[in-house]
């Protein structure tokens, strides 16, 4: 079944309501490694973007304009780095899926994996490096090798989400060679990367989404 801007819509209330239940625990996750800031910064943003896309006429507007609404958003209310990276996985999304009226399987799946990639443009961080990319990127890959025939779409996200939680891990036992937590070394390891947990929690979000409407 297609998926609309009401659903879109949906999907970044969704994505607001589960960063803002764990805002404090990210804010202690970026306290270790970085300034603390990070539970602030994500909730401020995806409580921006839900609210711009809510506002907007889902008879009038298009899936790519709710993309570039939340990406506007996000990056007005976010000081942090998350926030242009955000802001630029969101773009990405709505370009992905430019003119089509509404999304199919297909064209979603783009729009994920063309955040990811966004994300990691933007920044320029490798995988290894300590970042979200670490969940992201793994996350892509794994929704678009398992979108194969005999997997069903919600399987794929449910792949991408294990995949995430697992990239997400990995963060762990890393040194940062990006973004703040970079500058403490070695002091770094023994504690997951703020932005890869709450990649977590947006692509769990989505894969909830995924299983909502077509599980
Ligand atoms: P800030 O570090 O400015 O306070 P946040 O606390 O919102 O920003 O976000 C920190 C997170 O941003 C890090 O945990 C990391 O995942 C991510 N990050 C930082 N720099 C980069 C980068 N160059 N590429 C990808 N992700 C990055
Ligand atoms: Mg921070």
């Amino acid at each position: 079944m297609a998926i609309t801007t009401k659903d879109l819509q949906h999907l970044f209330a969704l994505i607001a309501a589960d960063i803002a239940a764990q805002r404090d625990h990210l804010c202690e996750l970026d306290g270790a490694i970085g300034d603390g800031d990070h539970g602030l910064a994500m909730d401020a943003g995806c409580e921006a973007a839900a609210k711009a896309v809510g506002a907007l006429d889902p008879a009038q507007i298009a899936p790519t304009a709710v993309f570039n609404a939340a990406a506007k958003a996000f990056l007005n209310a976010v000081g942090a780095s998350s926030g242009p990276l955000y802001a630029t996985a969101f773009m990405r999304a709505g370009a992905a899926v430019k003119d089509r009226p509404e999304l199919s399987d297909d064209d979603f799946l783009r729009a994920f994996a063309a955040m990811a990639q966004g994300i990691q443009e933007r920044g320029k961080a490798e995988p290894g490096e300590k970042t979200m990319v670490d969940a992201w990127k793994p996350a892509a890959d794994a929704a678009l090798d398992a979108w194969q025939p005999g997997t069903t779409f919600p399987q794929c996200f449910e792949m991408a989400e294990r995949a995430a939680r697992q990239g997400c891990e990995a963060t762990r036992n890393m040194t940062a060679a990006k973004g703040r937590a970079s500058r403490l070394g070695g002091r770094a390891v023994g504690h997951i990367d703020p932005g890869a947990a709450s990649a977590v929690i947006v692509i769990a979000a989505i894969a909830k989404f995924v299983e909502q409407h077509d599980g």
